[in-house]
């Protein structure tokens, strides 16, 4: 009876021990050791049983044997209860057994077969994680990473190794996260953000970081940091642009609007006494309206295509008649200022998938500009290349004008961006160029370029793809 009860306590037992190695096990801890103990352990208590049983028929045995030989004095009917009993305790005792064999094997398949899961669960979030374009540091209560994604690799530069993990002074160089993650750590702060800037490659690098604290359970310590890098420049850029863009609309819109208010009132207040003093003030307030006019103009196209609302009509054209057209536009423009313009015979097979009235825009704007900053008596050309093993065509106009600064160049096609050693030469506004790179670049995949001496002229210049058709025929 005692025997028994010890078996059933070391059964239990097994099980309890099993079932918390599944627990600790399912908490990711320890999960090898965790299958190895379980097993064992159900081997040990199934053997303990059979040797218990085997004790038992030998002691059955010897019973019997024992009956046998004093089978003349021991009534028959009492040896056969004694049997029957012993034999129905036996084959209770080899069920019960059974079951609780069973029952362990069925565990320890399902303990396996959970940390099979785990298993591909934790290659699962790592996969995640590594995926984050964001960098993804996690840091323990002692102070070392232990987690870093790709990302967090390459901006820090280090090789993350989950067997060893180092302090995050020695892995992350910023001594600003260093502060902010320790900080972190210890007011337990729940979520904390902060901006920080790091030297990559010479440039600036801004970084929204959040920082989130996760406390242990069951001691309500500080237990990891996890830190997460989004990178911000780019946001940042677009939005001081946007800024500069509203500032100097503002201050554009309201010069010329200043102007008419002033010769306004002046005519209102009758200090324009004669005739021609009124139709002055007249004519500059048409003038200022009107260049009120292309700018509110250049200013729309240029946020409609940034913004991709502008409606494109596409077709096949061939760019050296588009170009033809431009020129007899412009020309008497140029002719007023005695400039000649040069411009070659339409070349073959330079059919692209253009917005027609787009990209005369473009040239006339390269053409106007070419007229505007170049003195009387000067020479413009225009020619047209076709680039069969690009598949690509390309514009240019050269002028024999003011040319540009060298220090000013990369910057004409920035919005608003006027060259102030040419202001003299020309009104503008300093959109047309920005335009013309929108209409290039963003609505037809193209790339516009320039060249310039200062005193000696400027080669504007763009390129198109070829329409699909022409690029064919030309291979
Ligand atoms: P704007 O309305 O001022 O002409 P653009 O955007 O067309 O504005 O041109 C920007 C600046 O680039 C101009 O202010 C001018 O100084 C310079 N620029 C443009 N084209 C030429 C050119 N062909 N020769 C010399 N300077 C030019």
């Amino acid at each position: 009876m005692k025997r028994e009860t010890a078996i059933w306590i070391s059964l239990g037992a097994g099980n309890l021990l099993a079932s918390a190695v599944g627990v600790t096990a399912g908490l990711g801890v320890l999960p090898k050791q965790a299958v190895v103990i379980a097993t064992v352990l159900a081997l040990l208590t199934g053997t303990g049983f059979l040797l218990l049983i085997w004790r038992h028929l030998g002691k059955l045995r010897k019973i019997s044997q024992t009956l046998d030989s004093q089978a003349m004095i021991v009534p028959a009917d009492f040896r056969s209860t004694v049997l029957e009993e012993t034999a129905a305790s036996v084959r209770g005792y080899s069920l019960k057994v059974k079951e609780q064999v069973i029952c362990v094997q069925e565990e320890n398949q399902a303990l396996s077969l959970q940390l099979q899961v785990l298993g591909r669960r934790k290659s699962n979030i790592e996969e995640i994680i590594n995926s984050i374009r964001d960098a993804v540091v996690v840091s323990d209560d002692k102070g070392r990473v232990i987690l870093a994604n790709h990302s967090a690799e390459k901006l820090f530069g280090f090789k993350f190794d989950p067997q060893s993990p180092k302090p995050v002074a020695e892995m992350i160089g910023e001594e600003a996260l260093q502060l902010l993650i320790q900080r972190c750590r210890q007011s337990r702060t729940a979520h904390v953000r902060h901006e920080l800037t790091f030297e990559r490659g010479g440039e600036p690098v801004t970084f929204d970081v959040v920082l989130s604290c996760v406390l242990d359970d069951t001691s309500g310590e500080a237990a990891q940091v996890v830190t997460v890098l989004h990178d911000v420049t780019r946001e940042k850029e677009i939005a001081q642009a946007k800024n500069d863009f509203v500032s100097h609309v503002s201050h554009e819109l309201k010069t010329p609007l200043a102007s008419i208010n002033a010769y306004a009132e002046m005519l209102v207040d009758g200090e324009a006494e004669d005739e021609d003093t009124r139709n002055q003030f007249c004519e500059v307030i048409q003038s200022q309206a009107q260049r009120l006019g292309r700018l509110i103009e250049d200013i729309l196209n240029i946020s409609r295509i940034e913004s991709g609302l502008i409606k494109v009509h596409k077709e096949t054209h061939s760019l050296a008649l588009v170009v033809r057209d431009s020129v007899e536009m412009i020309k008497s423009y140029a002719q007023e200022k005695n400039i000649s313009i040069d411009a070659p015979a339409p070349i073959l097979y330079d059919q692209v998938y253009i917005d027609r009235d787009m990209v005369s825009q473009v040239v006339i704007n390269l053409l106007s500009n070419a007229v505007k900053y170049t003195p009387a008596g000067g020479h413009i050309t225009i020619n047209s290349e076709l680039n069969e093993a690009d598949g690509q065509v390309t514009v240019t106009v050269t002028d024999t004008g003011v040319g540009i600064p060298a220090e000013d160049v990369d910057h004409v096609f920035d919005k608003f961006y006027r060259v102030e050693a040419n202001n003299k030469y020309a009104k503008g506004t300093g959109l047309g160029l920005n335009l013309v790179k929108q209409i290039v670049e963003t609505v037809h995949s193209g790339a516009i370029f320039v060249t310039s001496v200062q005193n000696e002229g400027s080669t504007f210049g763009f390129t198109l793809p070829l329409s699909v058709d022409a690029a064919q025929s030309v291979s």
